[in-house]
């Protein structure tokens, strides 16, 4: 991947003439279906761009109350694009359009307009779930009707994409804007795109530019992105079958909580025994070698990606179950 950084054919693109980026950009739309795509420096600007594109201050935007937008961007669809946020429930970040229904309020000046739909694809806080094409359809269809904007936070739809076999163009049909991460299973130093019709993404454009986003020789981020397209796609099966065999290593350890059946992708979350706190044991699994995140007091965050191979991946559930007092796994 620094190699094809290195060798990176650069221009300018906030002028628009950086040919990598520029093929990137082309690459990702027809992958997507959409008709442009718009290179940025991170998914969250990609998601803030998306929402400031498609809504005006005052506006309201419905997601999961466990959405990342919401939960690990700073607010900022509430500080910059001045949304207020209206929540939908279901399990694992998923819903569908009972409860999409419930929520969108009508036309009345006394509310909020209503104006976009966010989705993320796949769900982190819901353990890494893949949304089914067909739910995704149903959902994104039913607020297009209802004259709602459609976003997809696809951060890790590569994941999904791979996980649940439907072509990325399927994924990304029902919506106005998909924005997807290479910095993440991807295994990017940097980037995201955002894909759309060519209006939405002119727009996507503009703010990308007011928000400090727009980069000069980011070809060299661009190569890595298509380098990564061409050799770090399919290769993600190997981290959702790693990520899966450490969950049942874990659950046949029975000293903490999961069900490997809900792994479905790179994520892996599992409980700890009771009155033991995530934070302490993050630390002390960070000292044995095994780097973890804690996603709340109790539960602990476990990826897998291309620098795990399947040996670390025994290793690791050893260490943990060691460090939780069980004899072996
Ligand atoms: C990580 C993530 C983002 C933001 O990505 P950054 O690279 O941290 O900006 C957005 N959405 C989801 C679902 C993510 O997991």
């Amino acid at each position: 991947m620094l190699d094809a950084m290195m060798r990176a054919r650069v221009g300018d693109d906030v002028l628009g003439d950086d040919p990598t980026v520029n093929a990137l950009q082309e690459r990702c739309a027809a992958l997507f279906g959409k008709e442009v795509a718009c290179f940025m420096p991170s998914a969250t600007m990609a998601n803030l761009a998306s929402v400031r594109a498609q809504t005006e201050p005052g506006d309201e935007i419905v997601l999961h109350a466990e959405a990342h937008i919401y939960y690990y961007e700073t607010g900022g669809f509430a500080g910059v694009c001045g949304c207020a946020p209206r929540f939908v429930m279901g399990e694992r970040g998923l819903f569908d359009v009972e409860e999409l229904e419930r929520v969108v309020r009508g036309r009345d000046d006394h509310f909020a307009r209503t104006r976009l739909v966010a989705i993320e694809n796949t769900h982190n806080r819901g353990g890494g779930a893949v949304w089914p094409s067909e739910q995704l359809a149903r959902v994104a269809g039913r607020a297009k009707e209802m004259g709602l904007r459609t976003h997809m936070d696809g951060a890790r739809l590569w994941n999904a994409h791979v996980a649940c076999g439907a072509p990325l163009a399927t994924l990304c049909e029902p919506f106005d804007t998909v924005q997807a991460c290479f910095s993440k299973g991807l295994g990017c130093p940097a980037g995201a795109i955002v894909a759309g019709d060519r209006e939405t993404i002119a727009r996507v454009r503009r703010f990308r530019k007011m928000f400090g986003g727009a980069m000069r020789q980011s070809g060299i981020l661009a190569a890595a992105a298509m380098f990564a397209l061409d050799h770090h796609l399919e290769r993600l099966r190997d981290d959702h079958r790693r990520a899966r065999r450490l969950a049942e290593l874990l659950a046949r350890s029975g000293v903490v909580e999961i069900d490997p059946a809900l792994v479905e992708t790179n994520l892996v979350y599992f409980r700890l025994p009771e009155g033991m706190n995530a934070a302490a044991f993050c630390r002390r699994m960070d000292e044995s070698g095994v780097r973890m995140l804690d996603e709340s007091a109790t539960t602990v965050r476990a990826v897998t990606h291309l620098h795990v191979d399947d040996g670390m991946i025994e290793e690791a559930a050893e260490r943990i179950v060691a460090a939780l007092g069980s004899p072996s796994v």
